[in-house]
């Protein structure tokens, strides 16, 4: 991975997009970092500039991947900077802004050309993922135009908690959303976040008013997020959303994130939680069927 940081505070070096390696989004850990794109630099106050045009962004790291983040093979971007702080992460380094790198939004639109041909033939495209991409919302802009003026199919992957930086205009290029809905009880959602429920429930409902595709995702955490009470409140909320939502991925927990945490420092409180068994998740996902949703 490539990191930048301490270059930040003075400047803004860019990184060019290389060969990728396995990085992932909320259930997986992203590895990849961003070799191959390149690491731009530039004085501070054209660095602010460029960040606040949407140019330039912080990207923790990318890869081509099939079969998740939507249809088809994709490249998926992971922007740094999260405003949750979940306690399951399996990526707590992306969320901080500052550990990613900048990277051009013309440089990862190029990576996009590059990669169109085998994502249109796999009816795959562009995910944008994190963190959390709506931490920076003139860079996803940039992007979501940029490729949807290549034709190209565009996802976005985020908690929603910021969806009221996802503008219409935004919507327009945006094919298909990756809804991470964390809990179904605001209590329970904040234990898991730190943060409030209330912003995701109105963004799904926007996303339903407008008919955008949407794909939910629940991760399962033992514990934390199974109560039968709470998983009925998540698929009521998703049943009542209606036809936008095409399918709900019930994502069980795994530990295979915790090493970071402890390479960062931060505490890790679900050291001696165990993955759902399998009964848990056919119960959880039960729940969710039992609503006549298509549920994995
Ligand atoms: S939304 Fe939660 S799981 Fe996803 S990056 Fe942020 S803190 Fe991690």
């Amino acid at each position: 991975m490539t990191t930048q940081t301490d270059q930040r505070s003075t400047g803004a070096p860019v990184v060019a997009l290389g060969t990728p390696l396995v990085g992932g989004s909320h259930e997986r850990t992203h590895g990849a970092g961003t070799a191959g794109l390149t690491e731009v630099e530039a004085e501070r106050s054209a660095r602010l500039a460029a960040v606040r045009a949407g140019d330039l962004g912080s990207v923790h790291s990318w890869e081509l991947v099939t079969a998740v983040d939507g249809p088809g093979t994709r490249l998926t971007v992971f922007l740094a900077g999260c405003p949750l702080r979940c306690l399951y992460c399996h990526n707590p380094d992306t969320m901080e802004m500052r550990r990613g790198t900048d990277v051009a939004a013309d440089d990862l639109l190029r990576r996009v050309q590059r990669y169109r041909g085998v994502m249109k033939a796999t009816g795959g495209g562009l995910t944008i993922s994190g963190g959390e991409p709506l931490m920076q919302p003139a860079y996803v802009r940039r992007l979501l135009r940029g490729a949807k003026a290549m034709e190209v199919h565009t996802a976005i992957d985020t908690s929603g908690f910021l969806g009221t930086q996802l503008s219409d205009e935004m919507l327009d290029d945006v094919d298909l959303v990756l809804l991470d809905v964390k809990s179904g009880i605001p209590e329970t959602y904040r234990k898991v976040t730190g943060q409030d429920l209330a912003p995701t429930l109105a963004f799904g409902r926007r996303l339903a008013e407008r008919g955008t595709r949407t794909w939910i995702r629940f991760v399962l955490v033992p514990g934390l997020t199974d109560a039968v009470e709470n998983v009925e409140a998540v698929s009521d909320y998703v049943a009542s959303l209606g036809e936008c939502v095409e399918r709900v991925e019930v994502l069980p927990f795994h530990q295979m994130g915790r090493d970071k945490w402890d390479e960062l420092g931060m505490r890790y409180e679900l050291g001696d939680t165990e993955p759902p068994s399998p009964e848990l998740v056919e119960r959880v996902r039960g729940q969710f069927r039992a609503r006549g949703l298509t549920t994995f």
